[in-house]
């Protein structure tokens, strides 16, 4: 107890160290979401210095999120000279306001380079923390990014402006439903994360898992993950002691790490906190994969988040559990116990579902990268169709709804139909459905498409986004409503006659779903560049600009930045692929052929009569695929040439995932076979059994 949130600048420290009135005026700011009041600022900020001062830091630091995905900073010293010497100093404008030296951001064309001055914005909802690492200390202040001209660089602001655009819509439907106390209503998230963990010496001997964060080559142990022992299996010593070290770190930090397990891949964990508000939970989230990362190399172990690190076995990902809960304390997608309950419940519902049928396309470009490509659709992973998960029984309401008329209800008797008068619904009533990528799964959605390496703000912001959307289209007619009760009834009833093709509750990794949904006419988009088109589709930009989360610059600045994204993380995979088959395999195959071919000279000298038949056979089978590598290699370098060569940004990406992305395949079966012949002294490369069953 004493060890959670102890390097967290929470609001109880706030309380401690603030005077009255500021403290007052800061937390109806964070609670309330209302601006930042700016005489308080030099306050706050002195307060915080003395915190952090006290417990050692030296260094504070703008934290901010940028277009890469990770977190960035630049720390500057508390120090401030004096005619006598040095003091310890911390403006409110320091707080307040950053300019790091925004160049070499990705910007997708935003920021020109004769304007290279960006803006961090201190973020107050978010409380500041401090990091520890080693001896230094550094007071980091979470904050928002942005151009001279005011445009969002990061992946907090159109997050923060998404909530907003959630809170109102939905705040409005509230009112409908008699709750006027209600003035806002937060999404809420929690963030399961999936990672594998590889010895570092392991790690050091890969390229591929230095470069590009995945095996670019590498045959299968002969056990992998089928014998389903790994699963929820006891948790080995070395690992345990990580995760031990892991929570601790994260609770300081006021990171709720809560539960922990193997996962189904041999080498593969999971960590997932309690759920909490989105932007603290998207903060927090980055934190998670930080810590993961730092610790494991106190351990000699290196933290993998890529998405698909080893082939054969299930990649990662991240489960974005997601609700809304309103600020009289309601959890917005919890069944309630009466009928009225329910039937704002069944309206929350309803909307997701609108939201997730209307705006497919978006959420599959949410969770689009090039590592995420491996685990979409891939038998493994949710498929690359967007459907909802309800389960039997609300499945079945939705049906009675869709029919407007009554039948009893599969699991609680006889029941009415109209919103006004459904039966309670009991909470767990779904049942664990694993396969869906966005399913309810009793008081939330969870959406499991997201790749493991993700800031969890992209997916968050569509889902905001789209749902404010729906909730704004229910509110437009309902609030002209004379009679509520029945134009809610017709209202819901037209809801799902139209969208009830999105929901789907049986095997999505199943074949027959594939040509279920194409037939319901759902989109399966597996290519991350076709993916990414759907974020400059007319539908998404009207979205968009209808909340005020993207300006039409912004969404094309972004679709930009994730194409390029794409590309460049391609190419660095084939860059590595090349250097490792001509530099390593290559002269590996020829070395090994060399040795055979002198065993045959060496036992036949002696007798031609002895039996060199293996030999021959192997330097026949060697010579072959040493051959085949060769051509292979030769054709990804042909093919990533002429990707390069292409300057439409649209067309490059789409021929690196036509060609260049195949030809890596190609590469990679002839260097996997050529593995599984050559003699275990000679390969240059950790093998899969070692990477996946050494920790
Ligand atoms: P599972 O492994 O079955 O998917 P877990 O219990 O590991 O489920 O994770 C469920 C996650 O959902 C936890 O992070 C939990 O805090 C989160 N969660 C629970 N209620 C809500 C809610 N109302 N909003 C968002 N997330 C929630
Ligand atoms: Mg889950």
């Amino acid at each position: 107890m004493e060890m959670f949130g102890q390097n967290v600048f929470n609001q109880s420290v706030m309380r401690d160290k603030l005077p009255k009135a500021v403290f007052k005026n800061l937390k109806k700011t964070i609670d309330e979401g209302l601006p930042l009041d700016p005489s308080i600022a030099d306050v706050v900020a002195a307060a915080m210095k003395e915190w952090a001062v006290e417990r050692g830091a030296t260094h504070f630091t703008h934290w901010f999120q940028p277009m890469t995905g990770i977190t960035a900073e630049k720390h500057d010293a508390f120090l401030s000279p004096t005619e006598s010497g040095a003091l310890l100093e911390f403006s409110g404008k320091e707080l307040v306001k950053g300019e790091p030296d925004a160049s070499s951001f990705p910007s997708g064309g935003l920021r020109a380079t004769f304007e290279a001055r960006g803006y961090t914005a201190w973020d107050c909802t978010s409380p500041a923390f401090l990091r520890e690492e080693a001896d230094v200390v550094t007071l980091c202040i979470p904050t928002a990014f942005c151009s001279y001209t005011g445009e969002a660089l990061d992946k907090k602001v159109p997050l923060l402006r998404s909530m907003e655009a959630l809170s109102a819509q939905a705040v409005r439907v509230l009112k409908l439903f008699g709750n006027t106390d209600v003035t806002r209503v937060t999404s809420t998230v929690g963030a399961e994360q999936e990672y594998f963990l590889v010895d570092k010496s392991f790690y050091l001997k890969r390229p591929d898992l230095m470069m590009a964060g995945r095996t670019l080559f590498g045959a299968m142990s002969s056990k992998g993950q089928e014998m389903e022992d790994h699963y929820f299996g006891s948790i080995k010593e070395r690992v345990l002691s990580y995760m031990k070290e892991v929570n601790e770190e994260l609770w300081k930090l006021g990171v709720t790490a809560k539960t922990q397990h193997n996962e189904v891949a041999p080498g593969q964990f999971e960590l997932a906190p309690i759920f909490e508000n989105t932007n603290i939970a998207t903060d927090h989230n980055q934190m998670v994969m930080e810590v993961l990362k730092r610790v494991a190399l106190r351990h000699d172990m290196v933290c993998l988040l890529h998405e698909k690190p080893f082939a054969g076995v299930n990649g990662s990902g991240k489960h974005n559990n997601w609700s809304m809960s309103s600020n009289d304390g309601q959890n917005l997608l919890e069944p309630g116990h009466t009928p009225h309950e329910n039937a704002q419940f069944l309206t929350f519902l309803m909307a997701t579902i609108k939201a997730v049928d209307t705006y497919a396309g978006l959420l599959r470009c949410s969770c689009a990268n090039a590592g995420n490509e491996y685990r979409l659709g891939a038998n493994e992973a949710p498929p690359a169709i967007i459907s909802v998960f309800l389960g039997e029984q609300l499945a079945d309401i939705i049906d009675q709804i869709v029919a407007g008329v009554t039948k009893s209800s599969s699991l609680s008797g006889h029941m009415d139909i109209g919103v006004n008068t459904l039966p309670s619904l009991p909470k767990d009533a779904t049942d664990r459905n694993r396969t869906s990528p966005f399913a309810f799964t009793g008081n939330k959605f969870e959406f499991r498409m997201l790749g493991s390496s993700f800031s969890i703000s992209g997916p968050n912001i569509i889902i905001n986004t789209i749902i404010a959307q729906a909730l704004k289209e229910f509110a437009d007619v309902l609030e002209k409503s004379t009679n509520f009760e029945a134009d809610l009834d017709q209202l819901l009833q037209e809801t799902a006659k139209k969208h009830k093709r999105v929901i789907f509750n049986g095997n999505n990794y199943s074949d027959e779903w594939v040509q279920e949904a194409a037939k319901r006419g759902l989109p399966n988009i597996p290519s991350t560049p076709d993916a990414l088109k759907e974020l400059v589709s007319k539908e998404a930009q009207e979205v968009f600009a209808a909340h005020n989360v993207f300006s039409e610059k912004e969404v094309h600045a972004r679709y930009e930045i994730m194409l390029e994204q794409y590309v460049k993380t391609l190419n660095i995979e084939a860059l590595t692929m090349i250097d490792m088959a001509n530099h390593s395999i290559i002269p590996t195959a020829i070395e090994y052929a060399t040795t055979v071919a002198s065993s045959i000279n060496a036992v036949t000298a002696v007798s031609s009569k002895l039996d060199v038949s293996t030999q021959k056979g192997l330097l026949e089978e060697l010579s072959d695929k040493l051959a085949a590598m060769s051509a292979n290699t030769k054709a990804l370098e042909k093919a990533l040439e002429d990707a390069l060569n292409i300057a439409d940004a649209d067309k490059q990406a789409a021929a690196f995932r036509a060609n260049v992305f195949a030809k890596m395949l190609e590469l990679r079966a002839t260097a996997d076979a050529l593995e599984k012949i050559i003699a275990a002294k000679y390969w240059p490369l950790p093998t899969y059994r070692e990477m996946l069953f050494v920790l």
